[in-house]
């Protein structure tokens, strides 16, 4: 699968659209807290201005469902794009009514506008041709460096790409790069190969799961979702996260696990607290010896070692999914430990999955990362094997 690459396109003074993850985390007064999504954009749009282009800059940010809301403005993420970029971002107070119109009709190349928050308008989830069309008659060609919404067919995302022929959009650098990470290492792995799979539940990543045992060389359970694989094999699991409509399905995982010859490990030891609180008892346990009505919420001091064993010899690590409920420092440990692990070791590791990407970065071995995925939801079905609806209208046809 090969894409339309951004560097293959004539773009030279033109108006370009691009559509970027501008989707950060911001404090309860609008700061940004993690402004690594607008950092993984400035490439692409440092290109496309190195090329005299005009820049229209798109995104969404937060869930503001169709409704001008304040605090989902973009705002703050033009002053960062100002301070990133080193030159004036225009904001637009609208997405495609008459402030971004106005704003983007006689730009001139080297400028960039950022139109207000792109779900303000119902038609962007809706994946409304009519608003598709708005955005598309803004601009000349069309880039999609949005990975993490790459999953979703929204009109900025999937619509807007019906206006534009092959010579007129691409990926950009961030979508491609992430494409083709996930592609290399998921298909054409250096082994052996190591998954920890961990979070709450077996349902949110169960074909993630079943696509991945027959890439990989061992598997590592964490998290929440191990409960529902220990209560298949007979344990007593008290009062944790259990989804017991999916234990004949935990089971054919196991079965075929074994039966491709992947080494399939859950924890043998839990953090095992009376109520799912900060403050609660807790204690350490085996698996087989979580106390009535307690729960597990993290993985014990065994488990942690047993990992790190499992760890040692392999030669890319991809890591989907906390061990525990690290949001609660009490049931971070197991998380913390193996980040720490994964970080030092000398195998190529990906972090794929929002969560695993705050929790590293929490850690503070971000950088010690070979490749942090921008996208949760998006790294999740490309390892379930899917094209995403973003990508498919960005792959080169074959001759
Ligand atoms: P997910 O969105 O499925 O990747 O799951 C992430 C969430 O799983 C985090 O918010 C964790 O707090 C939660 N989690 C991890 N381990 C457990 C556990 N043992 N019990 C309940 N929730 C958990």
């Amino acid at each position: 699968m090969e894409l339309l690459h951004l560097k293959q396109l004539d773009i030279q003074n033109k108006k370009v659209f691009i559509r970027c993850d501008f989707n950060v985390p911001m404090d309860e007064f609008g700061n940004i807290t993690d402004d690594r999504r607008i950092r993984s954009a400035i490439a692409t749009i440092n290109y496309c201005l190195d090329q005299d282009c005009a820049v229209i800059l798109a995104s969404h940010l937060g869930r503001p469902k169709g409704e001008v809301v304040e605090k989902y403005s973009l705002k703050p993420v033009a002053r960062r794009l100002h301070q990133l970029l080193k030159k004036e971002v225009v904001m637009a107070n609208d997405v495609v009514g008459e402030d971004a119109l106005g704003k983007t009709a006689d730009m001139q190349s080297g400028e960039v506008v950022l139109l207000e928050n792109l779900r303000f308008e119902a038609g962007e989830t809706k994946n409304d041709p009519e608003f598709a069309k708005k955005l598309a008659d803004l601009a000349e060609v069309y880039v999609n460096d949005a990975f993490g919404v790459s999953h979703r067919a929204h009109a900025s995302v999937e619509g807007i790409t019906a206006y534009f022929d092959n010579d007129h959009k691409a990926a950009g650098f961030l979508l491609e790069k992430e494409i083709n990470f996930f592609g290399k290492l998921v298909n054409n792995p250096v082994r052996p190969f190591a998954a920890i799979v961990g979070g709450s539940k077996v349902s949110g990543k169960l074909e993630a799961l079943v696509n991945l045992l027959p890439k990989v060389d061992k598997i590592l359970i964490g998290g929440g979702m191990a409960f529902t694989f220990l209560k298949q094999l007979g344990y007593d699991i008290g009062a944790s996260l259990v989804e017991d409509e999916l234990l004949e399905e935990a089971q054919r995982i196991m079965d075929k696990a074994a039966e491709l010859g992947v080494k399939f490990y859950l924890p043998v030891d839990v953090i095992a607290a009376d109520r799912f609180a900060e403050d609660a008892v807790s204690k350490i346990v085996t698996a087989q010896e979580i106390p009535n009505g307690w729960m597990g919420l993290d993985i014990g001091p065994a488990t942690v070692r047993l990992y790190r064993e499992a760890l040692n010899d392999v030669q890319t690590i991809l890591w989907n999914g906390p061990m525990g409920v690290y949001e609660m420092e009490r049931f971070a440990r197991g998380s913390s430990k193996i980040a720490h692990f994964v970080a030092d070791s000398y195998a190529t590791t990906v972090v794929g999955g929002g969560d695993t990407a705050d929790l590293v970065q929490r850690v503070g071995v971000d950088e010690e990362m070979t490749f942090i995925s921008t996208g949760g939801g998006a790294s999740l079905e490309l390892l379930e094997g899917k094209i995403l609806p973003g990508v498919k209208p960005l792959i080169k046809e074959e001759a």
